[in-house]
């Protein structure tokens, strides 16, 4: 839908990385509109895990998390609705950041569902993260929904003293659907967490069973009124053989957006319409509230969540493509963050037979700062995120 189309402005994001002096390399490969979890429904070609080049790196920012693995680049950025920065991440080993709704300016970003989208760093290590976030973070008066709270310097945190600190393991994200060798990875290290200081103790997010629905919801309804934009006037392609402004809508809709996108649109539309709106949208705001105070009730206990990032291991190219809900379940532990607004990292906790398994730790609202403390500690006692594939 976006061929040939050059941006006439720079993401906010991209004008403080050059105001640092950054040096753009490139853009990576994605899913088309961020939609997927694999890189499969890039609109020009999949992607391949630096680890196994048989398998997806996750998506969507699976281009931005191989080329990070492939060391091609130090660092890239990636944006995140439902696990698009952590899920690759976890799939590349590398180190991802989806911060708090707000945190960083979306100004230039492409909207895909605007109440959970976050832009966030995809890294070699957490000290790096730490730099680009402060190098990418704060107000921004283009991005109505950034947030004027102060800054810190995110490195000033990375401590390696995980003393007095409480973890909360939901039992929820450890159930049916985890392969056991990613279990049995995220339960060591738990008790790596544990020998450094830290006390751990059982909670229970019961609501965790209606995230995806909601999700599925809420992401789609959002997606349907952003694309509606798509409309072959303003935007890249613009279908040449119509005969009305109508018509030319139509075909540019039908040839230039991809089925996954168009799949979103019409289960959002169909949320959104007259006599279902109440059911599904509403219904699913409500659930949204419920899945929010929930984090909030854990968070009176707990500094940090520790979960599973992906319920799997990086899977084969063409291996969920005929099952769309299978791919869905992909970001079964990603997503319940996003509904709640809440920072989430994912680093590097080890292999099942050379493929990676993320971690993820998850913070109170702009409590960025306590879950890189916890990964940067756990980074300086294992070497899962010095490994690098052979290529
Ligand atoms: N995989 C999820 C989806 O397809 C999340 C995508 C994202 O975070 N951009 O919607």
């Amino acid at each position: 839908m976006l061929e040939k189309f050059i941006p006439p402005y720079n993401a906010t994001v991209v004008d403080k990385l050059n105001d640092c002096g950054a040096v753009m390399i490139g853009k990576a490969n994605m899913d088309e509109f961020a939609m997927g979890s694999s890189t499969e429904n890039s609109a020009f070609f999949p992607t391949h895990n630096p680890w196994d080049l048989s398998r997806v790196p996750g998506g969507s920012s699976g281009g931005s998390a191989a080329s990070v693995a492939a060391d091609e680049t130090i660092y890239s950025l990636g944006s995140d609705t439902g696990g698009s920065i952590r899920q690759p991440a976890a799939l590349c080993s590398v180190t991802g950041l989806k911060p708090t709704y707000g945190r960083v300016s979306r100004f230039g970003l492409v909207a895909f569902a605007s109440s959970l989208d976050q832009i966030g760093p995809l890294t070699k290590d957490v000290t790096d993260c730490a730099l680009v976030m402060n190098a990418i973070s704060g107000y921004d008066e283009r991005d109505s929904t950034s947030v004027p709270e102060p800054v810190p310097d995110f490195t000033a945190c990375l401590t390696a003293d995980m003393k007095g600190m409480k973890l909360g393991v939901p039992k929820e994200y450890f159930v049916e659907g985890i392969q056991p060798e990613v279990n049995s990875a995220i339960q060591a290290a738990i008790s790596k967490l544990e020998e450094l200081g830290a006390s751990i103790e059982e909670v229970s997010l019961p609501h965790t069973r209606y995230a995806l629905a909601v999700y599925y919801i809420i992401a789609p309804s959002e997606a349907s009124a952003n694309l509606a934009r798509y409309d072959g006037v303003k935007y890249g392609l613009s279908h040449e053989k119509a005969t009305s402004m109508w018509e030319n809508m139509e075909k540019t809709r039908q040839y230039g957006f991809g089925s996954e996108v168009k799949r979103r649109i019409m289960l959002g539309t169909y949320a959104l319409s007259a006599g279902y709106y109440d059911a599904y949208y509403l219904k699913a705001q409500k659930v949204r509230t419920l899945i929010r105070r929930e984090f909030d009730s854990v968070f009176e206990k707990v500094d940090a969540l520790i979960t599973p990032t992906s319920p799997t291991v990086p899977f084969k190219i063409g291996e969920k493509t005929d099952d769309p809900l299978q791919m869905y379940l992909s970001d079964v532990c990603t997503l319940p963050i996003n509904i709640a607004g809440i920072p989430a990292l994912s680093i590097p906790a080890g292999f099942s037979e050379g493929l990676p398994v993320g971690m993820q730790i998850i913070g109170k609202p702009f409590a960025e700062e306590t879950i890189l403390k916890i990964g940067h500690a756990y980074q300086q006692v294992t070497e899962w995120h010095k490994e690098k594939p052979e290529l």
